[in-house]
């Protein structure tokens, strides 16, 4: 049960602008959606509830099973609109081959880009199984959960075809549901972020930005942060990792900026829900 603190940030209209064309063919949100940034130690699985359906990003290492699937539970989530695995590495698609055996899932996003372990073997099995087709991620298409959505996702990364890192293949995601806006990084680091900023006119300013990578210093350019200019930042990390993420450099950057952080490492699980105007965030702990 998370505790029932916290802070409401106000969102001006700013962004109202921006957003104006897309709204133009977009249903106006309607009720409230939540992102639940799950505390699976050092890994990614954020899951978005909708009125349209839930959508997962990334499923944490298996260590991190009971939790993802005790909390999918305690949520009450009976199947998903779409599945997000950002990248094959197993702290964000451990989970993946036990998610698509046990909830119906419509589409599944991966990147174009083959790993030889058991784990990634695993979901392609599951996949198969359930013959599901994986969509590959295009830079630039936007889409939503259901036919007539008031949400809506853009892909942003990855825009080559190849990289030396798999954590540069990351799906890279906005989202945006009426004047709130989320990016989601997934472990994309700065070669990353580099082509997303050339590739500019996107929009990449956001409310809430999903770290890449943990809080690695390999991420989080300065030049990404003020594009992006968050009102808050969220850091997805085990408490006393291997790495050391967050890196202190990355916290320092947040800091000269003004950004607020929550890390799950430290605030345990952390939900943000919005009705398209307001965010509210709740901590566990
Ligand atoms: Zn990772």
């Amino acid at each position: 049960m998370l505790k029932k603190y916290l802070l409401i940030f106000f969102l001006t209209l700013i962004f109202a602008a921006g957003i104006s064309g897309v709204l133009g063919c977009r249903k106006r949100p309607a009720g409230e959606i939540s992102v639940h940034f799950i505390d699976v130690g050092q890994g990614d699985a954020i899951l978005i509830k909708t009125p349209e359906g839930d959508a997962l990003i990334d499923s944490g290492e298996f260590s991190a099973r009971d939790k993802l699937f005790g909390y999918l539970r305690e949520e009450g989530v009976t199947g998903l609109r779409l599945l997000v695995a950002t990248h094959p590495h197993s702290d964000h698609i451990g989970n993946m081959a036990e998610v698509v055996e046990k909830l119906p899932v419509t589409n599944v996003m991966m990147p174009r880009v083959v790993h030889t372990t058991k784990t990634f073997e695993m979901f392609l099995d599951a996949l198969e199984a359930k013959n599901l087709k994986i969509k590959a991620p295009v830079a630039g298409d936007t889409f939503g959960l259901a036919g007539d959505s008031a949400l809506s996702f853009t892909v942003l990364a990855p825009v080559s075809e190849e990289y030396d890192d798999l954590n540069n293949y990351s799906v890279v995601l906005k989202m945006v549901y009426g004047n709130v806006t989320f990016l989601f990084m997934g472990d994309a680091e700065r070669i990353s972020e580099n082509e997303i900023l050339a590739a500019g006119g996107r929009g990449l300013r956001a409310d809430v930005l999903k770290l890449g990578h943990h809080g690695s210093s390999s991420s989080s350019s300065r030049e990404f942060l003020d594009a992006v200019l968050p009102r808050c930042a969220v850091i997805s990390c085990g408490a006393g990792n291997d790495y050391g993420h967050p890196h202190a450099e990355t916290l320092r950057a947040l800091d000269e900026r003004g950004i607020t952080v929550y890390r799950t490492d430290l605030d345990g699980t952390i939900v943000m829900t919005t009705d398209g105007v307001s965010v509210q965030v709740q901590l566990e702990k």
